[in-house]
């Protein structure tokens, strides 16, 4: 069997989902599962549906919701969907009156109402198919951290290994259930991750990630254009690529080919003659230092400085404790006896955290950051990368480095407003000659 998953541009209209059945079909040797995203934006506009209906605004929410099922019904009743679009559209409705009136908007009922996108898409995708459907939320169990839930992975590989597939099965990714048949989700872009877990459930012989892209790229499309084909990648590197802003891989979608060391393909959906990125387990022998250099394009950065705490033991964790308490994850850091600094992306809980944190020392926040990191198994054996690197960016002012424990990672902290520019003269120094072996 394989997985096959096509995220939201590759099913955002009628041809698109003929061109996705042609692939398909092609494969269907193989058994294909295919996880499917929503259509286009569609996750995008139920959310703003959501915010609206809870916002006050009750018929501009209708109004988006309307608009969503009209775009459904013209990509699909030609394949005999429309009844069901009506059905899935009349639930939502109802549930959009329902938070209108309520005024509150909770993760349990973002994941309610974000779920629809993958729900009617997946259906529509399994008629144009002639294919069986799964709810995924049948299948794919999570805990109830709704909105970024995590799968329960022994109950949803059980789940898996039983379930009825056909020659060719449907599902929506994106889309689970809590133990109680709670409808949740895996957070943004996790239909790459339900791809990931139903390949590892049922020991596929590959994930297809397809997409609107080639594959992985040296560097992100929408900051510097102009990036080259990496054919192949380990784990690990796709791992912190993904994790460091690659969003064509959402980050949780290695881990479960690892267990299973399953290969995941990047494969783009428009043009499928091209082999996209082949990741496994070992990478490829290149003398190259770097695969591709990734960014997140706004971060804060925190700077944590403690004279008080001089000699002192458990400075770190006091403020790591903080960040925890806060559900926060700290993504770069550099310290020196009594200053630590911080990247995070998450700021939702930043002003209790700073209080906190200026309990026992002076906190200063830099908004307006962005994050570029070089990411390559072979950092770690070259001498002279920082140098390099240094070298390259003498003209932008880098705020801080750090090289990461994995030591296939070395990140670099600069104004957002440099971004660009930072980007393209790593890409020119290090990806202007390489092996042809391993990029295109
Ligand atoms: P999908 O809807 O298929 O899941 P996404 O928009 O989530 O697609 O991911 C694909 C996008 O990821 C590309 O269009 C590209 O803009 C972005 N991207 C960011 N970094 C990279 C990279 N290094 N290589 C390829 N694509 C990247
Ligand atoms: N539709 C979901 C999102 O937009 C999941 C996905 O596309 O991967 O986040
Ligand atoms: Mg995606």
């Amino acid at each position: 069997m394989i997985v096959m998953k096509f995220g939201g541009t590759s099913v955002e209209s009628a041809a698109a989902i003929e061109h996705v059945a042609q692939i398909v079909n092609e494969r269907k040797a193989q058994r294909p599962i295919v996880v499917v995203s929503a259509m286009g934006k569609t996750t995008n506009r139920l959310l703003e549906a959501a915010r609206l209906a809870v916002g006050g605004k009750r018929e501009e929410a209708l109004e988006k919701v309307a608009s969503l099922r009209e775009y459904h019904h013209a990509e699909a009743d030609d394949y005999g969907a429309a009844t069901l679009i009506d059905q899935h559209f009349d639930e939502l409705s109802e549930l959009v009156r329902g938070l209108a009136i309520l005024g509150e908007l909770t993760p349990r009922s973002i994941d309610a109402i974000s779920s629809f996108g993958e729900r009617i898409s997946s259906r529509i995708v399994a008629l144009v198919l002639g294919a069986k459907h799964i709810d995924s939320r049948t299948v794919i169990v999570t805990d109830d951290r709704h909105t970024m839930a995590a799968p329960l992975y022994a109950e949803t590989y059980r789940r898996l290994k039983d379930a009825p597939w056909g020659d060719i099965t449907v599902m929506g990714g994106f889309i689970a259930a809590t133990m109680d048949g709670v409808t949740s989700t895996l957070g943004r872009g996790g239909s790459d991750f339900t791809a990931s877990i139903v390949g590892a459930g049922v020991d596929a012989d590959e994930i297809q990630i397809w997409t609107d892209v080639d594959g992985m790229l040296t560097c992100d499309p929408t900051v510097v254009k102009g990036g080259r084909r990496v054919k192949s990648l380990s784990f690990a590197e796709a791992a912190e690529l993904a994790y460091f802003g690659a969003k064509v891989l959402h980050p949780s979608t290695v881990a479960p080919a690892i267990e299973k060391n399953i290969p995941v393909l990047i494969l783009n959906s428009r043009r499928s003659h091209v082999a996209g990125t082949r990741i496994t387990a070992e990478g490829p022998v290149t003398k190259d230092v770097a695969k591709s250099i990734a960014c997140k394009k706004t971060i804060t950065l925190v700077n944590i400085q403690s004279t008080r705490m001089l000699m002192a033991h458990g400075f770190l964790r006091r403020i790591f404790e903080i960040f925890d308490r806060h559900q926060t994850p700290v993504d770069m850091i550099a310290t020196s006896e009594v200053s630590v600094s911080l990247t995070i992306d998450n700021t939702d809980h930043l002003d209790a955290i700073a209080e906190e944190l200026r309990e026992f020392s002076q906190v200063d926040i830099e908004q307006d950051k962005a994050v570029v990191c070089l990411v390559g198994d072979n950092i770690r054996w070259q001498s002279g990368v920082a140098h390099r690197v240094f070298r390259a960016l003498e003209s932008v002012n880098v705020r801080m480095i750090s090289q990461g424990a994995s030591l296939r990672n070395l990140g670099l902290v600069v104004a957002q407003a440099d971004l660009v520019q930072a980007v393209s003269l790593l890409h020119q120094e290090f990806f202007t000659e390489v092996d042809p072996e391993v990029f295109e």
